[in-house]
């Protein structure tokens, strides 16, 4: 019996999906036995069923590797959310005074690897950008603050003056106070970052390399006004500090500013 081509190939994707009836798989195979036309019909039918397969294949395989990076990231994001508390707890509870500001240094150079390994393959939330530039500029003001005090006051102290008519001893608490004002705002700048950030919004990036400059330079200031050092040795160690954790921020900021542009030409 000679099927009609037409009837053949409304069977022949059944047939490949290997969802057609026993009699309808002896039909096709014997039709195309013989028929040119429809055998070729056939093969067309296997190539595309092939290459679907080995598409879903790799689709999956590509969602698989994403989900371990998420995992990876995350995992990175919430142990560098760790270390900064348990850290800020146990620097807040000893006396910080006794405590080596190099110390910091390292501290604040795992934070920003940290930074960049997890952020790396993020990708920005254009809805947030506005107020990250805010969060951005609150956290440089802060460090401009706790800077501008800090000068000031020892500077003024320097020259043998203590100004807004403060006696020496009370430099010490004002400045402390002043820094603490300064350490609070990068606590909330670093706080939303971080929520930003495990929320998967990567654009937060750079606000998070400068709320933990911030952090660690104050930080540092606040430990050296707590040692008892002549004033000459203090602004030794202050000028450290500030050259290595403010220096280095710059330095990262610039490398993630590069990172930044190049990866939007490539959107584009
Ligand atoms: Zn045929």
């Amino acid at each position: 019996m000679k099927i009609d081509c037409g009837i053949v190939q409304d069977l022949i994707p059944s047939y490949v999906d290997g969802l057609c009836s026993e009699s309808s798989k002896q039909c096709v195979e014997e039709h195309t036995k013989d028929c040119e036309e429809c055998r070729a019909f056939l093969e067309e039918c296997r190539a595309v069923e092939f290459s679907g397969k080995v598409l879903e294949e790799q689709q999956l395989d590509g969602l698989r590797k994403v989900k371990k990076k998420i995992k990876l990231q995350n995992m990175f994001s919430y142990g560098l959310l760790l270390v900064v508390i348990l850290f800020a707890a146990y620097f807040f509870t000893t006396n910080i005074g006794a405590i080596n500001v190099r110390w910091y240094y390292g501290l604040y150079a795992v934070a920003v690897a940290a930074t960049f390994v997890v952020t790396m393959q993020g990708k920005a939330n254009v809805k947030y950008e506005k107020v990250e530039k805010i969060m951005a500029g609150m956290s440089l003001a802060a460090i401009a603050y706790a800077l501008f005090w800090y000068c000031f006051m020892m500077g003024s102290v320097g020259n043998g003056t203590v100004p807004l008519g403060l006696e020496l001893g009370q430099v010490g608490p004002f400045l402390h106070r002043q820094l603490g004002i300064a350490l609070a705002v990068e606590i909330a700048v670093f706080a939303y970052t971080m929520v930003r950030y495990l929320k998967w919004d990567i654009v937060c990036r750079g606000t998070l390399l400068i709320s933990l400059t911030g952090l660690f330079f104050i930080l540092a200031q606040t430990t050296l006004l707590g040692r008892l050092s002549t004033l000459e040795a203090h602004m030794r160690n202050f000028t450290e500090a500030a050259v290595v954790i403010l220096g280095a921020g710059a330095v990262c900021g610039l490398v993630l500013w590069g990172v930044e542009r190049r990866r939007k030409k490539q959107v584009r």
